[in-house]
């Protein structure tokens, strides 16, 4: 389905099919939250018909759209086979041409569309907070409640703001990793934006992973952001221009006479799942605009998730246990790995494998922890109660560690587990920064075996 920029009404073959049967409700995250059936999706799809009917006017209903975290479990939950994942990206673009939103909420948006994507922007802001985050001046302000006469949106963001490390602030990957051992594939690596800053250790593991499973891995140098912030709020030309770029990156480095040979990519892999969503859909995102179809379609084609690739490629390297006694991991399957790519096994297969580590799976498994893209920063309240309610469910399996395989669920997480209605605050990992300890054989640090033991990763 092409996503042109100027984007008509949603169509009817999406709206049809709904039947009203509500089978959806009990997994659409702003409905358990709000509880109003105008903030569900079959409350959504029944306004929409009415608009298409001339009944109703988008602008009144827009707040309904916005409460939407475009989690896309009702799709999953749909047994009428109702495409609301098409859908809201048909109405996205339209609300945002709407002057429906408060002049705070559209500067927000625009402040964070003109820093999220841009690495180097980013780190210039966050220069000056490497000595705030993690500080007892960040304990201080928060414990005070200081943070909060900013407004909800801002305290939101201070509040996820993770430690900063000097890794923070550069990108120092080579732009070929070479395989240990016989080379199985050769595969390129999206960085990811927000991830290469806030959680820069997991692409380093990532890349650690790979080349120990005789992986070579790519690295174009001067990436930026794959357009998935933009592309999930219906910025449409925004996020082809990020897509463009990203494409030629890559472009720019492998092919004949080119600095990584011209050896084909086997694969385009990315460790953080709403990166992943988009990459996938390049082919839609690009179609509009050719010549850059042409590289769109061949690249969405290659895209995979790093689990999902090494899923099917099989590990290789040997595992050892990641601590002196039995571990309990729980997963926690963010919306765009589960419901926007149809990935739930390939992580457990590979966690399965390292040595004296089980799985467990929350009650709640399919429902969204409140991340969403830029959803916890502009509608803050619904995304903490979404956060605490989601690390209640992942607490109460008696797990010692929880894995997320996407940075905006980490960070929602880590927020959340800080609740102290949540009992118990699990580290959250990503399931590479795990193998990696396990190829390693680094283990965790100052670990004791009961559940919501602190945890601290070993080796670094
Ligand atoms: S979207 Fe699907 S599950 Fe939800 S009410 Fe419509 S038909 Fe039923
Ligand atoms: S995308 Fe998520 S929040 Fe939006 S209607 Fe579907 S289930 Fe509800």
């Amino acid at each position: 389905m092409a996503r042109p920029a100027q984007v008509p009404p949603p169509t009817q073959d999406l709206t049809d099919p709904c039947v009203h049967c509500g089978f959806c409700l009990t997994t659409c995250a702003s409905y358990r939250i709000l509880g109003t059936e105008t903030d569900s999706p079959r409350g959504r799809i029944h306004f929409l018909k009415a608009v298409k009917a001339g009944e109703l006017n988008l602008a009144d209903v827009a707040d309904h759209f916005d409460s939407c975290l475009g989690c896309y479990a009702c799709v999953t939950a749909c047994p009428s086979g109702v495409r609301y994942d098409q859908l809201i990206a048909q109405v996205r673009p339209q609300l945002n041409t709407l002057p429906v939103r408060s002049p705070w909420q559209r500067l927000l948006r625009q402040a964070l569309f003109a820093l999220l994507p841009y690495p180097g922007r980013l780190r210039w802001l966050l220069a000056p907070l490497r000595c705030y985050g993690g500080s007892w001046l960040q304990t201080m302000a928060r414990r005070s409640g200081l943070t909060r006469l900013f407004g909800p949106e801002i305290s939101a963001m201070e509040r996820l703001l993770p430690p900063l490390s000097a890794a923070s602030f550069q990108d120092g990957f080579p732009l070929v990793t070479p395989a240990q051992g016989p080379r199985r594939a050769r595969v390129g690596l999206v960085l990811g934006c927000v991830q290469r800053l806030f959680e820069s250790e997991v692409n380093s593991a990532v890349v650690r992973v790979l080349a120990a499973n005789g992986v070579e891995v790519v690295i174009p140098p001067r990436q930026g952001c794959c357009g998935a912030v933009t592309d999930h709020q219906g910025e449409t030309a925004h996020t082809q221009a990020l897509a463009k770029d990203l494409v030629a990156a890559f472009a720019k480095v492998v092919g004949p006479g080119k600095p990584a040979g011209d050896e084909p990519l086997d694969a385009v892999l990315v460790a953080a799942s709403g990166c992943g969503h988009t990459l996938k859909q390049y082919n839609h995102i690009l179609d509009t605009d050719t010549p850059w179809a042409e590289a769109g379609r061949p690249f969405a084609g290659g895209v995979k998730d790093v689990q999902e690739f090494l899923a099917e490629l099989g590990l290789s390297a040997p595992l050892q246990p990641l601590a002196s006694h039995p571990l309990k991991a729980v997963v926690h399957d963010p919306c765009h790995m589960l419901h926007g790519q149809g990935i739930a096994a390939a992580p457990r297969q590979l966690l399965a494998a390292i040595p004296d580590l089980t799985l467990a799976s929350p009650l709640d498994a399919g429902v969204c922890c409140g991340s969403a893209g830029i959803y916890n920063i502009v509608q803050p309240e619904i995304a903490s109660q979404l956060g605490e309610e989601k690390c209640a469910d992942l607490a109460a399996t008696g797990a010692q560690l929880c894995v997320s395989a996407n940075i905006g669920c980490t960070l929602q997480l880590r927020q959340g587990f800080e609740a102290e209605a949540v009992g118990a605050p699990l580290p959250v990992f990503h399931p590479a920064q795990l193998l990696d300890y396990s190829i390693r054989g680094v283990g965790l640090i100052q670990l004791s075996p009961g559940p919501g033991s602190p945890v601290a990763a070993g080796g670094g």
